[in-house]
């Protein structure tokens, strides 16, 4: 007997050791022209059973494990008493579980009121992953992500005020090269108006399959080479104020790992990457990327 698990299962990178509960199966959204993820697996909100029988397998056979993630695309969406009852049992039935975690999209966290984000909050949800992509009204249009920069603002910004830990990714060449630099500059200030306690840039790689893949090989779409995505990671970095966070390209897509602390570590951060754009740095060999 082992945890029911349906399609591929993704993670983000820091959850790499915690307990997959998979309550949903896909992406309500399923549309962002550069993501294959869930392509094979339709959205469902699975049985209520089978969640309770994987909580209670992680009772017997997880009992190491202190965080936990609920997957699948963004489980935020599922109806808020679901979430509480889910909640609710893994208090009960792992008591040693310290963090508990969730994707969430712009929708489904602007679907919840923040007296409901605050409920779930204190009913254990610790952290939520929001796949912010880029800050430039026009690349979140272009690339199907189906909410603005405003609409991305307000949803980082309930989770926050609701004391939900934030996470947010950003993805370096989304824009392309022409719009490289606006794409950096927007991002920055979303991720300024947000203020998360953490920020995971990657870097885009083209995946076959995907409409961004197909504009790529017509030649509509041109993404920025190496150089190119370094001038965007300073540019984001440099109209990025946090009060207080992590920001992190660390991501084995990039080609200079960065792990900067901000505001604290800016400066050091932005000289990094232009000796590294002089060549000063040696990069990652093209190779070595991996998604
Ligand atoms: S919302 Fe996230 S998981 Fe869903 S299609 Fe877009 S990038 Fe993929």
């Amino acid at each position: 007997m082992a945890m029911d698990y349906r399609g591929d299962i993704f993670r983000p990178p820091s959850e790499a050791h915690s307990i997959l509960l998979q309550v949903t199966t896909g992406c309500s959204h399923n549309r962002c022209t550069f993501c294959d993820m869930y392509s094979q697996s339709p959205f469902t909100i699975k049985p209520e059973a089978t969640v309770m029988a994987d909580i209670a397998f992680a009772a017997l056979h997880c009992r190491r494990q202190s965080r936990l993630f609920l997957c699948d695309g963004d489980a935020l969406i599922m109806p808020q008493q679901r979430i509480l009852t889910t909640l609710d049992r893994i208090a009960e039935q792992l008591p040693w579980v310290e963090r508990v975690s969730i994707y969430a999209n712009a929708r489904s966290i602007l679907r919840k009121s923040e007296a409901q984000l605050v409920e779930l909050r204190e009913h254990g949800l610790a952290l939520a992953y929001l796949g912010l992509e880029s800050g430039d009204d026009q690349t979140l249009a272009a690339v199907n992500k189906g909410a603005d920069a405003r609409a991305m603002i307000q949803a980082g910004q309930r989770l926050r005020r609701a004391g939900i830990k934030l996470s947010v990714t950003v993805l370096l060449g989304l824009a392309g090269r022409e719009r490289s630099l606006e794409h950096a500059r927007a991002t920055g200030a979303v991720l300024t108006a947000m203020d998360p306690e953490y920020v995971g840039a990657l870097s885009l790689m083209l995946t076959p399959g995907t409409p961004l893949h197909d504009d790529h090989r017509k030649g509509s779409f041109d993404p920025p080479g190496p150089l190119g995505l370094l001038r965007e990671l300073g540019e984001m970095i440099e109209h990025t104020e946090l009060s207080s966070g992590y920001f992190h390209a660390n991501h084995a897509s990039n080609y200079l790992p960065i792990k900067a602390r901000l505001p604290e570590d800016k400066e050091a951060t932005l000289e990094l990457i232009r000796k590294a754009i002089k060549g000063e740095v040696s990069l990652k060999h093209e190779a070595s990327r991996l998604f």
